[in-house]
């Protein structure tokens, strides 16, 4: 089952936008308790203007992958617990 996660090359917990899925309203920005997400001042290719993690301070809590409406649009990633013993 480990051998399932994703490898990623930045600090976990984080999330991520996936920008062309993105509707750009702000339900994400709301309502992340961190307050670490923003709008960009860029455009995806649907015309909205799309949200973006700000790279730090993501504690994984998965409130924005839960309240945003746009399926697939935020991926959360949380690090992987520890097995015992390690
Ligand atoms: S997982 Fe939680 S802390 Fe991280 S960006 Fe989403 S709402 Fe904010
Ligand atoms: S909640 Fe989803 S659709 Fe709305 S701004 Fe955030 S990522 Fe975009």
């Amino acid at each position: 089952m480990l051998d399932d996660l994703v490898e990623v090359d930045f600090p976990l917990p984080a999330m991520e936008v996936v920008t062309y899925l993105c509707k750009g309203c702000g339900l994400c920005i709301e309502h992340c308790p961190q307050k670490v997400i923003a709008f960009t001042d860029k455009f995806n290719d649907m015309g909205y203007k799309y949200a973006a993690y700000s790279g730090e301070g993501c504690t994984g809590c998965g409130v924005c992958f839960y309240c945003c409406p746009e399926p697939g649009a935020i991926v959360v990633y949380k690090k992987a617990k520890e097995k015992k013993g390690e």
